[in-house]
């Protein structure tokens, strides 16, 4: 099962030339849930790989501006499209009193919208997964939203099996499904007898904006990834503190303490690029990403390699690679990806991400 997020957009509170405001998409399977939709959502979705899908679901962290704007418009848009597949936005407390405004701006919808507040500790059973709310430090209702996935059954042994005389077949299906099955000879033989141990499934969880928050250390207990916003870094930490929001240091000394195994940095001031977010994070928790509007973080299964960034991932070639592309002329010959330069590199031009330690971000590992 394939599980991934893009990042739509990376900037807080006002968007940049290179960042746009807060959304991010998860993917997982076939299904797609947006959190969060900032000012300009709609469009970075349809410069993407992904395109303005029908998205089912919308979740909302808490209602600052820089990330709602974008809801009306493109529900608007969905309803130019003569929508009919219906769509749910979850949020903190508040969500239906904020549509009571937003309803002036979208007027009437081809499809219907149905708003779910969710509280602190309440979560969506999704069969093999579920999706939890939990309450933040941001001064506001605000939510983090953790992805959770059930332990999955270990390993089918199947040399086990076929020595304990099980015929290939249905009675292989209800082992591996966990049940005790009888043999032709009469014989018995439980699942416990040909299944390995059950097998971790995955966390994913997107903290919002807050500030350092003992509610996201522990839903973030081993997380695979933890999606911390950092506007600051730490020479700004008394306004951080006043706003309710982290340093790059705060969000990495949550994710040491949570032992999560990669930390992704978001939400950033536009006072910063993101390689000094990085640096200061990495001090303190190494396995840090400060992920670019169009980077994917590929969340695999442990043993095959677990979490990754993959850079540009959900960019489309022709962006990647035109001379007119957003890199292209920002200095340093042909662009990041043209000439082999590394897009982190400072030097060769692009938004300089994830520079720091030296170029070991860009081999494509999971920094
Ligand atoms: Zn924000
Ligand atoms: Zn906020």
């Amino acid at each position: 099962m394939d599980l991934d997020l893009v990042f739509l957009g990376t900037s807080g509170s006002v968007p940049t030339a290179r960042r746009g405001l807060a959304g991010t998409l998860v993917r997982r399977g076939g299904e797609r849930m947006l959190l969060d939709c900032g000012e300009g959502t709609q469009r970075q979705l349809l410069r993407s790989t992904v395109g303005l899908v029908e998205l089912p679901e919308v979740f909302l962290t808490h209602y600052h501006a820089d990330h709602y704007l974008g809801l009306p418009g493109m529900l608007k848009t969905f309803a130019l499209r003569g929508r009919e597949v219906p769509l749910t936005v979850y949020g903190p407390p508040g969500l239906k009193e904020l549509f009571g405004g937003l309803r002036r701006i979208f007027g009437k919808l081809t499809y219907p919208v149905e708003l779910v507040e969710l509280r602190d500790g309440d979560s969506l059973d999704r069969g093999d997964y579920r999706i939890l709310a939990v309450k933040v430090a941001h001064g506001v209702p605000a939510n983090a939203y953790a992805f959770v996935e059930l332990p999955r059954p270990g390993r089918f042994d199947v040399e086990t099996a076929r020595a304990l005389g099980v015929p290939e077949g249905p009675l292989f299906g209800r082992l591996q499904a966990g049940e005790a099955v009888e043999l032709p000879d009469g014989g018995k033989v439980g699942s416990e007898q040909v299944l390995g141990p059950a097998r971790p499934g995955r966390k994913v969880v997107l903290a919002g904006d807050t500030a350092p928050s003992a509610s996201v250390l522990e839903v973030a207990q081993a997380a695979d990834v933890l999606v911390h916003e950092a506007t600051f870094a730490e020479e700004e930490r008394t306004r951080a503190d006043e706003t309710l929001h982290s340093t790059a240091a705060g969000a990495a000394a949550l994710a040491k303490a949570a032992e999560v195994r990669l930390l992704a940095l978001t939400h950033l001031s536009n006072r910063y690029f993101g390689p000094e977010i990085a640096r200061e994070a990495r001090e303190i928790f190494p396995e840090t990403v400060v992920p670019r509007d169009f980077d994917i973080i590929d969340v695999r299964f442990q043993e095959r390699g677990g979490p990754r960034l993959v850079k540009a991932g959900a960019r489309p070639a022709r962006e990647e690679a035109g001379p007119d592309g957003e890199h292209g002329a920002a200095g340093g010959g042909g662009g990041p990806h043209g000439g082999g330069g590394d897009p982190d590199d400072p030097g060769v031009g692009g938004d300089p991400v994830g520079a720091s330690p030296g170029r070991r971000a860009a081999s494509g590992g999971t920094r």
